[in-house]
């Protein structure tokens, strides 16, 4: 993490909940483990059954692959349905966005970008750099659920 990044002053964002980043375009939704233990629950299903059920394994890295929840025909999220159909439960990914620290906090550049397809971004609610960090910490701590590929 640098000294002094650009969003050391905190940044805005709040969801207009406008649903542009669970919809319409093809997308993956990894999980960790608490992910998949929150939804296991919420579906009152074992992780086996939750796996099969709502997951697909997306090829990362040559021999393995990362947990992803499936997406409909139209590429949708599967849970939605009108609105997150598990707000409450949903995975970090989502609770955690635009607080990507590889991806959108890589630069302001990188942020702004990220604003283009956001309505929430530089809008609405000022958040804090340790606030920021806090979910760039917690992405640390709970890595996507990975495996090999058997041959
Ligand atoms: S695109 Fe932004 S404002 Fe719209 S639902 Fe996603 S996070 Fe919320």
């Amino acid at each position: 993490m640098v000294d002094r990044p650009f969003y050391a002053e905190g940044l805005k964002f709040s969801c207009t909940r406008c649903s542009s980043c669970c919809r319409h375009e093809s997308g993956f939704v990894y999980l960790s483990e608490n992910d998949l233990s929150r939804l296991a629950n919420e579906f009152k299903l074992d992780y086996t059954a939750f796996v099969e059920t709502w997951c697909r394994w997306i090829p990362f890295t040559p021999g393995t692959e990362r947990l992803s929840l499936k997406e409909k025909s139209n590429f949708d999220c599967i849970f939605w349905n009108n609105s997150c159909g598990v707000y409450n439960a949903r995975p970090l990914q989502c609770r955690s966005f635009p607080f990507w620290g590889d991806h959108v906090l890589c630069s302001q550049k990188a942020w702004e970008a990220a604003g283009r397809d956001c309505p929430g971004i530089n809008n609405g609610e000022l958040h804090s750099r340790e606030e920021i960090e806090g979910f760039i910490r917690q992405t640390e701590e709970e890595p996507v659920i990975e495996r090999e590929v058997r041959k």
